[in-house]
């Protein structure tokens, strides 16, 4: 079994939208409750999140945009970003606590720093509110303000001695702000599949060598999900051999996702994050950094996060 690093905090909880936004606290609650359940979570080696820094910050967002956030980051009340993105008084401590659990997470799995006391851990989830995968250089949108995974992949190539890192990102939504960030950077593969047409309508047939845009009609079954994500992703990623793989490990291309219309079922997560266990062992050293981002429907995020989880610990 790989030992497993689980990266949470409180103050993701206290992020919050109001009551009918599906981008709700009661999404990690449902997370923390079944895998407390089923036992998994004292199989994983639980780490409180720390807040990303500026410099880090920096790496994936221009300095306008961080201040930004922070000149509108409201002591009370609210400040609308977007129809369905807001600041709310909590927001700014839980988005750089977001980003930092991702940076922690790769120094983690390349065994820097102490404070995990336990060398040798491979894989890393973070149990993280807000998502981060449709936030781009310069835009907060889609419920993202910083863009975890980005931040995380360019940490890792300025401090880790790395030279390719691949994205993999399985959220029913594409991650246009990690190929915002990316798509002029070969040091970075970008692999995303996504129901089209769908939020956020945009880089659909990108034409780059390190961009993978694998779109999906509504209603595309777990067969068809398979097959296409196995003949887009999986050669090019053997070409690419990335030294490490970060997952955008969002579940809402489950059939019950009340924002979506594909028909995954919950052993789906189970087969794509074992896909992507074979891969890391082959080229990254078994490095895998994933990140909480969407997946609305309670009881299948946390069925398909179980999935995910017990495939990553592997
Ligand atoms: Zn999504």
């Amino acid at each position: 079994m790989a030992k497993t690093a689980y990266f949470q905090d409180a103050a993701f909880q206290r992020h919050t939208m109001g009551p009918l936004h599906p981008e709700s606290p009661m999404r990690l609650e449902a997370i923390s409750k079944r895998l407390e359940l089923s036992g998994i979570l004292k199989d994983l080696r639980q780490v409180k999140a720390v807040e990303a820094n500026a410099h880090q910050l920096e790496l994936a967002h221009s300095i306008h945009h961080i201040q930004y956030l922070r000149d509108v980051s409201p002591a009370s009340g609210e400040f609308p970003i977007d129809g369905d993105t807001t600041m709310m008084p909590h927001t700014l401590e839980a988005a750089l606590l977001a980003a930092g659990s991702a940076t922690q997470a790769v120094d983690c799995v390349f065994g820097k720093g102490a404070s995990w006391g336990d060398r040798g851990i491979k894989r890393a989830f973070c149990a993280v509110r807000p998502p981060g995968h449709h936030a781009e250089r310069e835009q907060a949108m889609g419920f993202c303000y910083f863009n975890n995974v980005a931040i995380a992949a360019l940490h890792a190539l300025e401090t880790c001695k790395i030279k390719r890192v691949a994205i993999l990102d399985f959220d029913v939504h594409n991650g246009n702000g990690t190929i915002d960030i990316f798509k002029d950077d070969p040091r970075v593969m970008v692999c995303s599949s996504f129901e089209h047409p769908l939020y956020p309508y945009k880089y659909v047939s990108v034409n780059r060598d390190n961009i993978i845009c694998t779109p999906l009609e509504a209603h595309t079954t777990s067969r068809m999900f398979r097959r296409a994500v196995e003949r887009s992703w999986l050669h090019r990623l053997q070409t690419f051999k990335p030294e490490l793989i970060i997952i955008s490990a969002g579940f809402d291309a489950h059939t019950l996702d009340p924002l979506a219309s594909l028909n995954l079922e919950t052993d789906d997560y189970r087969w794509v994050t074992d896909m992507i266990v074979d891969v890391a062992r082959v080229y990254s050293e078994g490095r895998i950094v994933s990140c909480l981002e969407g997946g609305y429907h309670l009881e299948a995020l946390a069925a398909s996060v179980e999935a995910h989880l017990t495939a990553l610990m592997q």
